[in-house]
């Protein structure tokens, strides 16, 4: 039976890269939840609707209805990509600028519910690894398995840091940390579908694991 994996943590814990490795090793679909709320933010980005120091809700809110947000699958990949408006958004959503705000605009009660429900579609049929941070609470309460990343923000900041001068950012580590820490408290401390580790969820904490071991742990809870 195809069964829904729902994977949710704090940023920059590794949920990606575990949801594709399984979802490779299992058949699933992966998604990743986190590209869809970068996609609405590189929109509003793009309007100039959110900057470092404003919101403009109401604007956004009024596009809405025009912000298409598709996966797209790619050969080379292996999995989907998003697409925004048709355009493949991939790589400039994953900028530190698009990190930075991403959080005010994922605050939104109408944009959750857009894309919750989108998500909802795309996973209905089960076979689905998806990876967010309210997988297990709110898109799919009912998952056969949940798992809940997390680690250390500096561990967690190292990381993000690694990756992001590997592809030519310009970013210190403080500055990395710091996004890590923000993000962290404002997906936790929002109103709606605040980042909270479902009561079933599974925690994994992998400050030292690395991802091997990570990786046979959890297909030993797939396989239970
Ligand atoms: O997973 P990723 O770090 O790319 O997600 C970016 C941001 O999108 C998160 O910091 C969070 O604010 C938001 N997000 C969310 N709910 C999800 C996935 C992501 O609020 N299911």
């Amino acid at each position: 039976k195809k069964i829904t994996i729902a994977i949710d943590g704090h940023s920059s814990t590794g949920k990606s890269t575990v949801a594709k490795q399984l979802a490779k090793k299992l058949g699933y679909i992966y998604v990743d939840t986190g590209a869809m709320y970068r996609a609405v933010t590189l929109y509003a980005m793009r309007k100039v609707m959110v900057t470092d120091d404003k919101l403009d809700e109401e604007a956004l809110l009024r596009h809405l209805a025009f912000i298409s947000i598709k996966f797209e699958f790619d050969k080379d990949l292996g999995y989907g990509v998003v697409h925004l408006n048709n355009e493949n958004v991939e790589e400039e959503i994953r900028l530190m600028e698009v990190s930075n705000n991403v959080s005010k605009v994922a605050a939104i009660p109408q944009v959750r519910k857009m894309l919750v429900a989108q998500q909802q579609e795309i996973g209905k049929e089960g076979g689905v690894v998806m990876d967010g941070r309210d997988i297990g609470t709110v898109v799919f309460p009912n998952a056969e398995l949940k798992l809940f990343m997390t680690a250390s923000a500096e561990k967690r900041a190292e990381r993000r840091y690694n990756e992001l001068k590997q592809k030519g950012n310009d970013v210190s580590y403080e500055e990395v940390l710091k996004n890590v820490e923000e993000r962290d408290h404002l997906d936790s401390t929002r109103e709606t579908s605040p980042l909270v580790k479902a009561q079933d969820a599974i925690e994994i904490d992998n400050t030292n694991l690395s991802k091997e071991e990570q990786f046979d742990k959890i297909l030993s809870l797939v396989k239970e």
